[in-house]
């Protein structure tokens, strides 16, 4: 059919990507499932047309990888010439943990990877400054270069959206950084260089130990600082791109491979968020932060 919507997420082989793309396909709209690992894309696609959702499709993207963005762009371009919804969903958390002791910071079930605690995390988890460099090129420059090379497809759709999955920990409360904070919170000014400029300044921090002397997070560092990112990045191109709606959100504490198996949702519940910012309607806001189903004002 001329007319179907056409889909793409990354790193979409397994967690909250596979059930996004699962409830897409349900909605009759052609996905396009991406993975960095041939093999687990294959096999995650298959899986989606064993349970009767035909129209799924794999095509290869390391979203840090400049060619695999370029190559899966063409891709979409030679046999969709549009594209309608774009979700950015693939991420890493920025950290090793010794799972045998990931216990001892567990209470409720939850990870309680929270400053305050931050002696107890360290003991179990590593973060090194090379795992932040890597970090937020995977979260945060992913997220921005899969969206610039998808823009002029995106452009042709009558309906665009794109979704930024991002996190609840990129929210402000995370950060006791003063300058951080109000640059952040400051939407007429915000632009992607002050982005830019201001990751460059946590990674210098991060190498030369001034996280706390500058109040940047202590614990899962890079990935808030990245979410932070993230959210920054949502509300200026939803401000830039008016014909286009442009949001990011929180899918809720999810146990996957990310979180370890911890937290209160299945992945299955994590996507509904994704998914219902993606079918927004045509007079849906843009530029916004959704916290799981609702939109939140608290950045
Ligand atoms: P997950 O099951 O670990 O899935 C992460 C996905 O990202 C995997 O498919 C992974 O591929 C992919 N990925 C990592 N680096 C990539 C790269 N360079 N190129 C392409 N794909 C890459 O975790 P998840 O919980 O579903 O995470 C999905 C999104 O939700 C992430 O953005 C995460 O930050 C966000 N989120 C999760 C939670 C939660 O509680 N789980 C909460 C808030 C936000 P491989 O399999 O090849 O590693």
């Amino acid at each position: 059919m001329a007319d179907k919507r056409v889909a793409l997420v990354t790193g979409a082989n397994k967690g909250i990507g596979f059930e996004t793309c699962r409830k897409l396909a349900a909605n009759d709209i052609t996905v396009i499932l991406t993975a960095r690992n041939e093999k687990n894309g294959s096999v995650a696609v298959e899986k989606l047309k064993a349970s009767g959702l035909s129209d799924v499709v794999f095509h290869p993207l390391d979203v840090k990888e400049p060619a695999s963005i370029a190559s899966m762009a063409k891709f979409v371009e030679t046999n969709y010439k549009k594209l309608d919804i774009l979700i950015n969903n693939a991420g890493e958390n920025g950290n090793a943990v010794n799972l045998e002791a990931l216990p001892s910071i567990i209470n409720g079930g939850m990870l309680q990877v929270f400053d305050e605690n931050v002696d107890k995390v360290k003991e179990v988890s590593t973060e090194t400054y090379e795992m932040a460099v890597q970090c937020l090129r995977t979260n945060y420059y992913g997220t921005k270069r899969v969206t610039e090379a998808l823009l002029p497809l995106l452009q042709l759709s009558k309906s665009a959206r794109v979704v930024n999955v991002t996190s609840f920990f990129g929210q402000l409360q995370f950060f006791y950084n003063k300058k951080f904070k109000a640059e952040m919170s400051d939407v007429e000014n915000l632009s992607e260089e002050k982005i830019d400029g201001i990751l460059q300044w946590f990674l210098k921090d991060f190498e030369e130990d001034k996280l706390k002397a500058n109040g940047w997070p202590l614990t899962v560092a890079a990935y808030k600082v990245s979410k932070a990112a993230i959210i920054a990045y949502t509300r200026i191109m939803g401000k830039k791109y008016p014909n286009i709606l442009i949001n990011c959100v929180h899918p809720g504490y999810v146990r996957t491979d990310m979180s370890y198996r911890t937290g209160p949702l299945t992945p299955e519940e994590g996507a509904r968020a994704p998914v219902m910012v993606a079918m927004l309607p045509d007079d849906g806001p843009s530029g916004r932060y959704f916290y799981e189903m609702q939109e939140s004002t608290t950045f």
